[in-house]
């Protein structure tokens, strides 16, 4: 074996020379595009609490979380403490763990549309799951998605994920648009594209394609859409047109989880008949899950005569992730998710603030503990308006940059922002003065992209 580019413990290495070598065994010498970044990603050494520092000794405080992953920031102590313990006593075993029950019935009990719930590995795997499940009990074939909702990397949830002004087509019939080349024709044929929160135009394309739909699926908070909430009359439409025309309505929560006790879904008058979670779940560790009507989930039970959906994962439900994600749930209870909102709500307001005394042509949508900023000065209202031009593209990467570099700051690549529960008035005015500081340096250019 060519031991030649292996390194000692305790080299040290700046992270241009990791990522050198990773370029020659990764490709773009990453796992995930959304660390990637030019020239090169800063590599983390290691992270507590909300602040993250990296191989330099240069410590940031941290607004991704993980992609929106880390409720309580980085190295939770109870987290660590109790991961730390079944670690000692195995990681993945073939036999069942209590962890894992204990876990299912902690959620189960905590969201009224949680009947069953089953655990697998990641958002991309539980949207996939459910989609299924979903197909399994109706016996129907196609799905019903938002233009540029991010729903994982399963062929049939992520069409139409990166639609651009060239082939998305009319607004009345949006084109299912392929993401990865060489996705198979009939894969687009069975996923059908409306734009969110237009319910006459997702009532008419929903109804071309009645018979045929196994399930809506809706991201009530969608980030890559814009981090606007989807609107009770909406989601009300759409599930009584599941209703009438024999299809389920799938919610894809696995970033909008966070936003209430019971997900984004308890405040709305309807439920959705499957769920997907993951990211928060997981305290930290690789996770997702799809839950939901008892009577749908019964096509996954291996006791049932005819398996109409044989459903298996190596890592699912492994004790290590249980336990974590129990521990962070049974912490992210009312009180806590109530400070956690209302801070977030506070950084808004703050932020509004800075966008008035630095005058420039910013908007922001989120809800719950998130935020996204938008370079125009009024919010988007769907997909195509929040669409970003290769020019919004690059002043963004160079705000992102400047935050990074200069103001010691982290932010997900949209420019939104996922708080944690231990953050505190420090952090939120750290950053409304480093997103002033921002606004007025780049005040020029975000005029004249806004022109
Ligand atoms: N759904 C949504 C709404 C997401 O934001 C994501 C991940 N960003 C996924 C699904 C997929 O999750 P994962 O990356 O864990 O596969």
């Amino acid at each position: 074996m060519n031991t030649d580019h292996r390194i000692s413990r305790n080299q040290k290495r700046t992270s241009e020379e990791i990522y050198k070598q990773a370029c020659k065994i990764i490709p773009g010498g990453v796992s995930r595009n959304t660390i990637f970044h030019q020239p090169y990603p800063h590599y983390i050494s290691h992270a507590n609490g909300c602040y993250a520092t990296d191989i330099n000794g240069i410590q940031r405080l941290d607004f991704g979380n993980n992609m929106a992953a880390l409720i309580h920031g980085h190295a939770h102590p109870d987290i660590v403490d109790a991961v730390i313990e079944q670690i000692r006593k195995g990681t993945a075993f073939t036999m069942a763990t209590e962890a894992e029950v204990l876990y299912a019935q902690l959620l189960c009990d905590r969201v009224p549309s949680f009947d069953k719930i089953r655990f697998v590995n990641s958002g991309t795997e539980a949207v996939m799951a459910m989609i299924k499940t979903a197909r399994a009990f109706t016996g129907r074939p196609k799905i019903a998605k938002a233009e540029g909702a991010y729903h994982g990397t399963y062929d049939f949830a992520e069409v139409s994920q990166t639609a651009n002004p060239t082939n998305w087509g009319d607004i009345n019939q949006p084109n299912s648009v392929p993401v990865a080349n060489g996705t198979p024709q009939s894969v687009l044929n069975d996923v059908i594209i409306f734009p969110y929160n237009d319910i006459e135009r997702t009532l008419a394309i929903l109804d071309q394609n009645a018979s045929e739909i196994a399930c809506v699926i809706i991201d009530p908070v969608p980030h890559r859409i814009g981090l606007m909430k989807g609107q009770p009359e909406y989601i009300e439409a759409i599930y009584e047109w599941t209703r009438k025309n024999g299809a389920l309505l799938t919610f894809d929560e696995v970033v909008s989880f966070r936003v209430d006790y019971g997900g984004a879904q308890q405040n709305y008058s309807v439920k959705p008949d499957l769920t997907a979670l993951g990211k928060i779940i997981g305290g930290g560790f690789p996770v997702g899950a799809f839950t939901g009507r008892s009577d749908i989930m019964k096509v996954l039970d291996p006791r049932e005569n005819q398996l109409l959906f044989p459903h298996s994962g190596t890592f699912s439900a492994n004790p290590v992730t249980m336990i974590a994600g129990r521990i962070t749930m049974e912490m992210f209870e009312k009180d806590a998710i109530l400070k956690l909102n209302i801070l977030t709500k506070k950084a808004i307001d703050q932020i509004k603030e800075a966008i008035k005394i630095a005058d420039v042509p910013i908007s922001i949508t989120g809800t719950g503990s998130m935020f996204r900023l938008h370079l125009k000065s009024n919010a988007p209202k769907n997909y195509r308006e929040a669409y970003q031009t290769t020019d919004t593209r690059l002043l963004i990467n160079e705000m992102l940059d400047y935050l990074f570099l200069d103001e010691k700051i982290m932010m997900i690549n949209t420019l939104t922002c996922m708080f944690s529960t231990v953050m505190t008035q420090k952090e939120i005015d750290m950053l409304s003065q480093a997103l002033l500081n921002m606004f007025k340096r780049f005040k020029s250019q975000l005029h004249s992209l806004d022109k």
